[in-house]
């Protein structure tokens, strides 16, 4: 048994990873029983429609270092990560990690090194990503990109791997921004931060659950949210363009003055008309983009609504944010009795399906 106090925190968010899970569940308990450390492990379930909410379930009532959290519905990585956070118990540092088993969960011995150094965020620098081209190449050149263009010093390709102190994570916790690029906020909190380097593997099992919208979305948060670079170039275009304007009139009136000759060009009126149209289009959008997340952030939903919850091998179920039932013995073992039977019968349905 885990005391309730761990030092080390593990959260992963988990999205349709029956396929990885019990790979995953293989290497954390054997990183449990090696380490040191007392070591707790936060599962969070992202709406997944696969057994992985079954599986974790089991895994958290039947083990006491696990505890699993089960979101109402699909939020994405980056709000699953926030609630995993925002459950941690452990007294020292949160290493985050992807189900998925790209990010190794046994560097936390070298990341956990650095940390004792003084080092409040450890974060993981892929050294090699073994995935396709087209994707290493896009975050090859976003990492790139929103350094450059970003106030605060962003690391290049490093994502959301990291091991952060609580004191790190309990900041991150109250920020209450509601498009979050995790990995920026992280840097963004300052103290003293390393990066370790390592080989991002490829995924154990199943597909990758970012699509090429999602990638887009985690972009546009990180250029919009670390970044004044779209509006303040906005202004720099009108800038260069009255600039050029008020050069041509100068220009037109010389001709006329001094040669009789008026300048012609029925072509070049209509490009700048519509290339001035397309970047008016663009300047809204880009507007739009703060606008979008200025009304979001007012708005002040919760990030996240939390369902159930298994802690300390009970199930709690979640009616409204305060108000909690707690299941007494015989309704858990009935709980167990069903999840069992319903992965018996999943198990029993695969081999049909494949
Ligand atoms: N994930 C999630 N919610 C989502 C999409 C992904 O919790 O809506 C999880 C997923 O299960 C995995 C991690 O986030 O543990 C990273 O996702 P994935 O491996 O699919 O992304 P990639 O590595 O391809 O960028
Ligand atoms: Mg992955």
């Amino acid at each position: 048994m885990t005391k309730s106090f761990p030092d080390i925190s593990i959260v992963i968010p988990l999205y349709n990873e029956e396929q990885v899970f019990p790979l995953l569940l293989e290497r954390l308990d054997q990183i449990i029983a090696k380490s040191a450390l007392s070591i707790e492990v936060i599962l969070v379930d992202d709406g997944s429609k696969d057994s992985t909410p079954l599986m974790m379930k089991k895994k958290a009532m039947s083990n006491a270092h696990y505890h699993s959290i089960f979101l109402s519905r699909n939020y994405g990585h980056q709000i699953a990560l926030s609630a995993g956070l925002n459950h941690v118990n452990a007294t020292e540092a949160v290493m985050v990690i992807d189900g998925d088993l790209q990010d190794p969960p046994e560097l936390l011995d070298e990341l956990y090194a650095k940390y004792q150094e003084g080092f409040e965020v450890v974060y993981a620098v892929r050294k090699k990503r073994k995935e396709s081209f087209l994707k290493k190449l896009s975050y090859f050149l976003f990492y790139r990109f929103i350094k450059k263009i970003s106030k605060i010093d962003l690391p290049l390709d490093s994502g959301d791997f990291a091991l952060m102190s609580r004191r790190v994570v309990d900041i991150l916790n109250s920020m209450p921004e509601q498009s979050r690029y995790l990995r920026g906020m992280r840097s963004w909190v300052g103290f003293k931060q390393v990066g370790v380097e390592y080989e991002r593997k490829e995924r154990a099992a199943g597909e990758s659950k970012y699509n090429l919208k999602m990638l887009f979305g985690l972009a546009y948060n990180g250029i919009f949210n670390f970044s004044e670079v779209p509006i303040k170039f906005l202004t720099s275009i009108g800038f260069v363009s009255i600039l050029v304007s008020f050069s041509y009139l100068v220009y037109s009136i010389i001709l006329r003055v001094f040669t009789n000759e008026v300048p012609s060009g029925f072509t070049a009126l209509l490009f700048v008309i519509v290339l001035f149209g397309g970047v008016q289009l663009i300047s809204i959008g880009i507007i739009g983009e703060y606008i979008i997340r200025t009304f979001f952030q007012v708005k002040d939903r919760p990030l996240f609504i939390v369902d159930q919850r298994v802690q300390d091998q009970e199930l709690i179920v979640n009616h409204t944010a305060n108000n909690k039932t707690i299941l007494t013995q015989n309704e858990l073992n009935n709980q167990i009795n069903i999840i069992n039977e319903e992965l018996d019968a999943e198990s029993k349905i695969k081999p049909k399906d494949q």
